[in-house]
């Protein structure tokens, strides 16, 4: 791929500004898209007078000699005629102009008109050709002005040809401009239509080829066999009695629809979504023990590390019943254990295998894998459920997530499952009374977990940052340890996040399970799945940092069992109205709801810690319909193709242009 340091108007300096932006090569350079546009209308110079502050163009020629004066700034002057009128123009610091000012001069500038001075302020002019009426706003970095990218992406846009991805009648079909033309039309738009059907190719484009990925997939895997499972009739009870309660109405459903799957040679794709707290891990637990105990081998993948130990900690106690061997495999694994666990799994014979990511990397094999199970479904990205369609021999696929979403929606980005929902939670669990507290009544919060703690009750304390940070103004750990000391005195209270180890954590969540502790002050690790029975309250500072979804994500963390539990949202005052619709909803489907009117899709759409989004363009909230008429669109494809069957060629197409998408 050609460097963008080599393309007109670059260099080395400007190269190194644009790294910033992730920019390297000229490649990237034009998929740079503007983060909104502005307009400017063309006018008359003797109809300015109605434009007054606002953003204008205009056409016309120099008359008389421009004049440069000196102050603070070097400010030049130059009056431009358009047959209707004359117009002051003002360039501030940009004395070297002057010489190219001279009368007669067709020039097209573009500013904002001052009535009161009189004058138009040259944002940007050109002496070619009239500027376009549309002003693309990119995203930017110190160092490179919007004038700058404007500039250089011209000069990319000449440069670099667009690879077509769709024939002519299929561009004709689906109303899809061609691929060049829409790169070129989403940078520098001739009118506002343009702009719209460049932006319409473009989401289309992504959203047929994420779909056109899982839904290949899913073909894919249809075509081949899974392993055939027996049922275990008595397996339900017995695990009723080992964990002491009767499993809901939702989940007893839920078991038997899995185990319908299991047992046919078809490979599952199932979502099993629920609330947190809507008991999703026993449905787990009664797949994988169904597999193991048919001698095949499950694993259940999630994201965190304590999450892993905690669900292998109590799935280990229940297998013991049912001589189901548990191995637990994460990224602080010793490299002797991992020997150990691998050998474990190359063996013939029924475990289960909970573990973090560390599981699908690199060289574990494993034998006899029939089923995946992913908690927490939408931390995933893409590349990691690839990873896991391809790994051992076409598994059966169970995918759990806390965070409904609408079922149009979840086909966009799961491609085609089918799902089973935990619609109500075990009964006897009341709803977590939730409170928005402005942080300056932060001791009657501290009055209330005394009293808690002083009823047996434990609790959490979440800050968004672990250190002080000078970037960011939020509270640390680190900080709050002497408000706490000040505070709650007497409270006894252990610290958690994500750069401890996996031990230190492990030690951490047990002393609060068996009372050592009263308290947890805890980064957002404790987020997922950490499920400790007697916690009654949860604080969390700095609240207005999250979404309503990850809000109520921190929330489940308690309420678990039958005590009344509480949440305080603390926040300094800002975007009160925003949270306090946690204290009317209480459950996930709505939240959810709600967050994604406020703040789009891309959460979904995993990686989500790390701020990225599948998609540069589309929001699956919004663009719906182009969502619809691009899966269509991928149907068919995959229809025609089904009938010529190449279908090894196209696998790599698909994974071809997914990584392009990314990249
Ligand atoms: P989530 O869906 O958030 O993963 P969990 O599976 O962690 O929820 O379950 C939450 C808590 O509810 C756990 O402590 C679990 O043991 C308990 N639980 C699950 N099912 C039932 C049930 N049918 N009756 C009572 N408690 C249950
Ligand atoms: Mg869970």
């Amino acid at each position: 791929m050609a460097s963008v340091q080599y393309l007109k108007g670059v260099g080395p300096t400007r190269a190194r500004h644009l790294a910033k932006l992730d920019i390297f090569s000229v490649e990237d350079l034009v998929h740079h898209y503007p983060r909104s546009y502005q307009r400017r209308r063309p006018v008359s110079i003797a109809s300015l007078a109605e434009s007054s502050g606002k953003l204008v163009l205009v056409n016309g020629t120099i008359v008389g000699t421009p004049r440069v004066t000196r102050r603070r700034v070097s400010v030049l002057t130059a009056t431009v005629s358009d047959g209707s009128g004359h117009i002051k123009c003002t360039w501030f610091n940009q004395n070297y102009l002057a010489s190219r000012l001279q009368p007669g001069t067709t020039i097209s500038v573009a500013g904002k008109y001052s009535r009161e001075y009189g004058n138009i302020v040259v944002e940007e002019h050109s002496f070619e050709e009239s500027l376009p009426e549309i002003q693309p706003q990119y995203p930017l970095t110190e160092g490179i002005s919007n004038a700058v990218l404007v500039k250089i992406i011209k000069s990319g846009l000449e440069k670099h040809r667009e690879a077509e991805l769709f024939p002519a009648d299929f561009r004709e079909e689906f109303k899809l401009t061609s691929a060049q033309g829409a790169l070129e039309s989403i940078h520098q738009p001739q009118s506002l239509a343009m702009l719209k059907q460049a932006r319409y190719t473009l989401k289309f484009r992504e959203l047929f080829l994420y779909q056109l990925s899982f839904l290949y997939w899913r073909r894919l895997r249809q075509r081949q066999l899974g392993r055939q499972h027996r049922r275990f009739p008595h397996l339900q009870t017995e695990l009723e009695k080992f964990y002491g309660f009767s499993f809901t109405r939702d989940q007893v459903q839920a078991m038997g629809e899995i185990e319908a799957d299991l047992s046919r040679s078809q490979p599952m794709n199932r979502l099993l979504q629920g609330d947190v707290g809507s008991g999703k891990t026993v449905v787990a637990v009664h797949a994988m023990f169904t597999c193991a105990m048919n001698g095949f081998k499950a694993v259940l993948m999630v994201p965190t590390e304590i999450v892993a130990r905690q669900h292998y900690d109590s799935i280990a106690a229940a297998a013991r019943q049912f001589s189901v061997p548990v191995h637990l495999l994460t990224g602080s694994s010793s490299k002797s254990e991992r020997d150990q666990i691998s050998s474990d799994l190359e063996a013939g014979g029924g475990a289960v295998l909970v573990g973090t990511h560390a599981v699908f990397q690199e060289s574990v094999t494993i034998r006899d894998l029939s089923l995946v199970v992913t908690d927490e479904q939408h931390r995933f990205g893409v590349q990691q459920r690839f990873a896991l369609a391809q790994k051992g021999e076409n598994p059966h696929v169970l995918a759990m997530s806390a965070t409904p979403i609408p079922r149009t929606m979840a086909m966009t980005i799961y491609g085609d499952l089918d799902v089973s929902t935990l619609q109500t939670k075990p009964g006897g669990r009341r709803q977590v009374k939730t409170y928005v507290v402005p942080t300056s009544r932060r001791k009657d919060v501290f009055a209330f977990i005394q009293r808690e703690i002083s009823r047996g009750n434990t609790g959490y304390i979440v800050c968004p940052l672990i250190e002080e940070s000078e970037k960011i103004n939020a509270l640390s750990l680190e900080k709050y340890q002497e408000i706490l000391a000040q505070g709650l005195p007497d409270s006894r209270f252990g610290i958690l996040h994500g750069r401890m180890s996996g031990a230190e954590k492990e030690q951490v969540v047990n002393s609060l399970k068996e009372g050592e502790i009263d308290l947890l002050l805890s980064t957002t690790v404790v987020e997922v799945g950490v499920d400790i029975g007697n916690a009654t309250f949860m604080v969390i500072e700095d609240s207005q940092r999250y979404g309503l979804a990850q809000l109520h994500q921190l929330r489940g963390r308690v309420g678990r069992r039958d005590k009344q539990s509480y949440c305080f949202l603390l926040t300094p005052g800002s975007e009160t109205e925003r949270l306090k619709i946690l204290e009317q909803i209480n459950d996930g489907f709505a939240v959810s709801l709600e967050d994604l009117k406020l703040r789009g899709g891309g959460q979904f759409l995993g990686r989500r810690q790390h701020g990225l989004n599948e998609f540069k363009l589309a929001d699956i909230t919004k663009d719906r319909r182009i969502a619809e008429e691009s899966r269509t669109a991928a149907i068919g494809i995959l229809d025609e193709l089904d009938a010529a069957g190449p279908w090894k060629a196209v696998y790599k197409a698909v994974s071809a242009n997914i990584a392009n998408l990314k990249s």
